[in-house]
């Protein structure tokens, strides 16, 4: 049997999936943290359920690599597909790797520095360590680049967009497109007849407006800091809150992007926390700040849904997705309840058990907007894009 390894690096992560391609199944899958530190480790899950964690310390992404390798046993790799985070207007679909690839997600450095060359040391790790086998990157950003003009200008100088790219690119692509493939198989319908909002609410939160299988619009946009309320991120922003902020603050606008990026979004309101379990469980204790970022949230998440409409003719649709999104039926309740002037309308009992029957439906039969609840399976996506390259059986 063969299989492909599927690989999203961080600076100082390396999550990774082996994945058969005859049935899509994860038969290893692992997440090597605090890489280059006297704390990096290696956790591997087998799909048999077994697991365990290796201490590895002060090893890189080769190391990592090196011990996936060992864990792998006699498993045979076929292929290597990578998660990119930015691929500009360069890349609008997945590619094999070569040079001239490695040379173009260096090219978008600027757009993503924390993502990118992240991704790249992944890219060079692995082709070092499997060289044998074609590689694929695949990129969060190329399901939107179907996107209109209008959607995805910023009201800026155009010369600005012609010259330095400025504009919105939008993110989590992989999961928006998986989503809204899969609803389409629940509703036993083609995708391209299909007007669709898919909203992938994990630690990172974005929404998107899914016509005819093609992304016409979504929230997040030159980077991944734009749009809805997220963990620790605070989404939409007057801009002119970094000059504000850096003037009381006495910071430089590195300053306030981070803050914006780490100390915001949920973390930021509530104070406590940027896990949406652990802010619920306060709710349910009485914690009023707790129950303010829930409600911004919610507020927000409901108020991009119906900006989002304005890229399509009806909505058939509305995909909840990620591990908030899957997860947390209060942030679901809210939401929805949020969209009556649809005349959204919940069925508590679907939403209790998570939309698990009823084809993931947790609204009423007579809702004026049907919402469902979709599993997202990023892995599957990359593993399915890799076996494309590979012209193998495509991953089903
Ligand atoms: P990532 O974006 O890193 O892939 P996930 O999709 O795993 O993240 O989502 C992480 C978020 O999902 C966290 O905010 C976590 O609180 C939330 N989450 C996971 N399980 C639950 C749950 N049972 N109830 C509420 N929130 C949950």
């Amino acid at each position: 049997m063969s299989f492909i390894l599927v690989i999203n690096c961080g600076s100082s992560s390396l999550k990774f999936s082996i994945i058969d391609p005859a049935n899509g199944e994860a038969k290893i899958q692992g997440l090597a943290e605090r890489l280059s530190s006297p704390e990096a480790k290696l956790k591997t899950k087998f799909s048999e359920g077994t697991s365990h964690e290796t201490a590895l310390p002060n090893a890189g992404h080769l190391e990592v690599l090196e011990e996936i390798l060992h864990e792998m046993g006699s498993l045979k790799i076929v292929g290597v597909g990578h998660r990119v985070v930015h691929g500009g207007e360069a890349f609008k679909d997945s590619v094999r790797i070569n040079e001239g690839v490695i040379q173009g997600i260096d090219d978008c450095r600027e757009l993503a520095p924390l993502h990118n060359p992240a991704n790249l040391i992944g890219i060079q790790a692995a082709m070092q360590k499997f060289s044998e086998v074609p590689h694929v990157a695949v990129f969060d950003t190329a399901f939107h680049q179907t996107m209109p003009p209008r959607a995805y200008l910023y009201a800026i100088p155009y010369g600005l967009y012609e010259q330095y790219k400025a504009r919105r690119y939008g993110f989590h692509g992989t999961s928006h497109r998986f989503v809204a493939e899969e609803a389409a198989k629940l509703l036993q319908k083609p995708l391209e007849e299909l007007h669709l909002i898919t909203a992938h609410l994990g630690n990172g939160c974005s929404a998107c407006a899914v016509r005819e299988g093609h992304s016409f619009d979504t929230t997040m946009g030159l980077t991944p800091l734009e749009g809805l309320v997220m963990g620790t991120r605070s989404g939409d922003v007057d801009p002119n809150l970094h000059d504000f902020l850096a003037r009381r603050l006495n910071s430089d606008l590195a300053g306030v992007t981070s803050i914006l990026n780490r100390e915001s979004g949920l973390l930021g309101i509530s104070g406590l926390s940027n896990d949406m379990r652990t802010l619920v469980d306060a709710v349910g204790d009485g914690n009023a700040r707790a129950s303010l970022a829930v409600d911004v949230f919610c507020y927000r998440l409901a108020k991009s849904i119906l900006g989002l409409s304005a890229a399509l003719d009806r909505i058939d649709a509305l995909i909840f997705t990620g591990g908030i999104g899957e997860n947390s039926k209060p942030v679901r309740a809210r939401t929805v309840a949020n969209l009556r002037v649809l005349g959204a309308s919940l069925d508590e009992a679907l939403n209790e058990e998570n939309g698990k029957s009823a084809q993931g439906r947790i609204t009423n039969q007579d809702s004026g907007l049907l919402a469902l609840v979709v599993p997202t399976n990023e892995e599957l996506v990359i593993a399915r894009e890799t076996a494309r390259f590979l012209t193998l059986t495509p991953v089903r």
